[in-house]
């Protein structure tokens, strides 16, 4: 990322009073600015403050975003429909969705886009009925009746439901009171609040390091810093940040805390409530509706002290957020890389930095830009040296595969399975980790070597065996597996080629048929709470062996769960992304790191054909620091991310010419200054979306360069025709 210039714009309140006042609106539409619109003169409007407007024949919900730009006559303007009674869209928010746009060259609506996906928020909610005392009552009254007063007499207001059920009265009854004018109802709209965590409730006794780690962070309470938290994976960290999240509920501030996966929210959580005693505002796109419109609004209200939420959270309009939390600050499911793409650690830290308030990204295994921060003094380091308690690392053994000799269709090599079946005579519980969804990555004719692939992408289809059917795990185009090659025609010719989570399932149970085995993958498919379900059951023990995809590798905490196979540790090494090595490290670290989190000791076998890869060496070895050493040499002697920038521009359209000249002429055009380098065009390493041709071109660049502006400026210089799509990837994580 580049460095975070703050643009200090003064946004000037509207002149009240002026009969030609104008507004510049935002909104959530992909043009290139906000439209001015005319505010009606009984209108007390100020920038920030969420209107409706009209466009076209549609009405739509924008936010007063400057005071109107004059480029049109008075009399084309048309004027502002409504004014909502919630508080003005927070200055740092609004400030970081202009910074967003500028940065990723998106058009800033789009971005605001992604804050204002629930207009039905912006109403307030429909009132509800309560009943509180009324006249004074001096007749005889049924013992029901008088329980009704006797509740009543608190002098608070109650909902029917609670004061029927405490007084054992019906709700005919209570209807029949207010009529007599014993009782009054009254209508009340109730705003949605979060309940204030309860700041000493379950506090761990924190060992030395982790109070001093702790006292860091809260020192920092004030004021903008970056605080990279960094300690091996069981030492403590959430623990620790729990810490400096407590103290900023304290001084009544709001907290903010990104995951990078919903799957990972279930038991952070749980976790949340067990320390604060309430369960936190959660926000992710698995949130029901009325659930998100319900925290949408608490949230700008001020009345949800913490948000959990995915990277989206971050275009929350949290009116006083003092804190911002980035938890697996490496994880690239923080990249958005589709529409607006950008990634939210990053933007964390620009939104951290726009409010003034601390941020703490907190990771086992730091990314190598957030690193090289700390290593420049941007950053402050908080370390975690060691496991908490009596846990200690787990042992971590690499099984090389090429003496392992095992037969093509067979993946559990022969130590692994010793080391599964030991597990299962001590009741102790495994995980086998493989990156791999479905059955088979290929299905393939034994007979004409046809190879079953996506009619839309370049990619083979995964066969899904439990449903019969094969499927492209790139556009998910599916259909049922044939009985017949389509090219040559044979019946019961297909031959199943590499291993997915469940065909590990099948070889599995043949090994250990007594072994209670389940399957966790993050298929589309499964909702969260059939991976709950799942969690919950291996963290009761009622299962032995789970056989998971990355959704198993992250977060999770399992007291008795002693062994981790990595099935297929080369698996992530291949392909052009230079941060190959670096992401296989992160993974595979995670994976370790659920093994031996208690008192028993934990084991890891990474099966590998490549045991002398650095990553291999550096995993058995448990020595990060020499791994990501080497990393940092690599990359600065290449000028690769974070020692120079990147930006990929890509090209896409069902005509390949087409696409083949749009990316000739941007070539033509690139930019001409010193040390800027630019790559490409090249076809995509998927060269074919959904139907699409990919090419691409990448530009390097010096760090320091103000990448996005020179982007912008030769895009405008060499514009697609309007058959071929565009996307600029700045500071790209995905090489595909
Ligand atoms: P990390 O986030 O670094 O992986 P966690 O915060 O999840 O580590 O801690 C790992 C486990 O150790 C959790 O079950 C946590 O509750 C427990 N733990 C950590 N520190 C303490 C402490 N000071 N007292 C009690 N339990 C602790
Ligand atoms: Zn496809």
């Amino acid at each position: 990322m580049a460095e975070i210039e703050v643009r200090n714009e003064t946004l000037s309140e509207l002149a009240l009073g002026d009969p030609a006042r104008r507004a510049g609106v935002l909104l959530p539409l992909p043009f290139p600015g906000p439209f001015d619109y005319l505010v009606p003169p009984d209108m007390d409007l100020g920038i920030g403050d969420y209107v409706d407007v009209p466009l076209g024949p549609r009405k739509v919900t924008g936010i007063v975003w400057s005071d109107g730009d004059g480029a049109l006559g008075r009399s084309k303007l048309k004027q502002i429909v409504r004014r909502h009674a919630v508080p003005p869209c927070p200055a740092p928010l609004r400030q970081l969705i202009d910074w967003i746009a500028d940065y990723t060259l998106s058009p800033p609506g789009s971005v605001l886009r992604l804050g204002l996906r629930v207009p039905d928020a912006l109403i307030p909610p429909a009132p509800v009925g309560f009943y509180q005392s009324g006249a004074p009552v001096t007749q005889r009254l049924t013992p029901a009746r008088r329980r009704v007063l006797d509740i009543l007499g608190d002098g608070l207001m109650h909902q029917p439901k609670e004061l029927g059920e405490r007084a054992g009265a019906s709700s005919a009854m209570l209807k029949a009171m207010a009529a007599a004018g014993l009782i009054e109802r009254v209508e009340r709209v109730v705003e949605p609040s979060f309940d204030a965590p309860a700041l000493d409730r379950d506090r761990a006794i924190l060992s030395e390091e982790q109070a001093k780690a702790a006292q860091d962070l809260v020192s920092r309470a004030n004021g903008f810093s970056v605080s990279l938290l960094q300690g091996v994976t069981g030492s403590g960290k959430t623990e620790v940040y729990f810490e400096a999240v407590a103290d900023c509920i304290a001084r009544g501030r709001q907290v903010l805390i990104l995951l990078p996966e919903i799957a990972l929210s279930i038991q952070f959580l749980a976790r949340f409530e067990a320390r604060f005693g309430v369960r936190p505002a959660q926000w992710h796109s698995d949130v029901p509706l009325a659930e998100r419109r319900r925290v949408w609004r608490a949230s700008a209200l001020g009345r949800a002290p913490v948000v959990v939420g995915a990277r989206s959270a971050l275009f929350l309009p949290l009116p006083d957020l003092g804190l911002i939390i980035v938890d697996e600050e490496h994880d690239s499911a923080f990249k958005q890389e589709d529409g607006v793409i950008y990634h939210a650690r990053d933007m964390a830290v620009v939104r951290a930095q726009l409010g003034d308030i601390p941020i703490i990204l907190s990771s086992a295994t730091p990314s190598l830009e957030t690193q090289v921060n700390v290593d420049r003094g941007r950053y402050h380091h908080v370390v975690l040296e060691s496991r908490h308690g009596s846990a200690e690392m787990p042992a971590i053994s690499a099984i090389d595969m090429r003496r392992e000799r095992l037969s093509g269709q067979k993946f559990i090599s022969a130590s692994l399975t010793q080391a599964l079946r030991e597990r299962l005579i001590r009741g102790e519980q495994s995980l086998l980790f493989l990156n791999r969804r479905g059955y088979a990555p290929l299905t393939l004719c034994r007979h004409c070597g046809h190879r079953m692939a996506c009619p839309d992408c370049s990619a083979w289809l995964t066969e899904h065996r439990f449903d019969e059917r094969l499927v492209c795990h790139h556009c998910g185009h599916g259909m049922k597996k044939p009985q017949a090659c389509p090219a040559c025609a044979r019946t019961g010719s297909f031959v199943a080629c590499g291993p997915g989570v469940e065909r590990l399932v099948e070889e599995a149970n043949e090994l250990l048929p007594d072994a209670r085995i389940a399957v966790l993958s993050s298929d589309q498919n499964i909702s969260p709470r059939e991976v709950r379900a799942v969690i919950d059951a291996f963290g009761r023990s009622e299962i032995d062996l789970l056989i998971g995809t990355q959704i198993v590798a992250k977060g999770h905490h399992f007291p008795n769960l002693t062994l981790v196979g990595v099935v297929d540790a080369d698996l992530g090494l291949h392909g052009a992304d230079p941060r190959a090595g670096e992401r296989t490290f992160q993974l595979l670290n995670q994976v370790a790191g659920r093994a031996g989190r208690a008192q028993k000791p934990g084991q890891v076998l990474v099966q590998t054909f490549d045991p002398s890869n650095a990553v291999m060496r550096a995993l058995v070895a448990g020595d990060a620091a020499a791994f990501y050493r080497v990393q940092k040499r690599e990359r600065a002697s290449d000028a690769m991310p974070p020692f120079g920038r990147l930006a990929a521009l890509i090209l896409s359209g069902p005509d390949l010419a087409l696409v083949s000249e749009a990316a000739d002429n941007l070539k033509r055009h690139a930019p001409e200054i010193d040390g800027l380098i630019v790559m490409g065009p090249a076809p995509a390493a998927l060269a074919r979306i959904r139907g699409m041709h990919r090419l691409r071109l990448l530009l390097k660049a010096p760090r320091g360069i103000n990448l996005s502006a020179i982007v912008r400026d030769w895009v405008t210089r060499a514009p697609p025709p309007p058959q071929v799509r565009l996307t600029i990837d700045v500071d790209p994580q995905s090489f595909l």
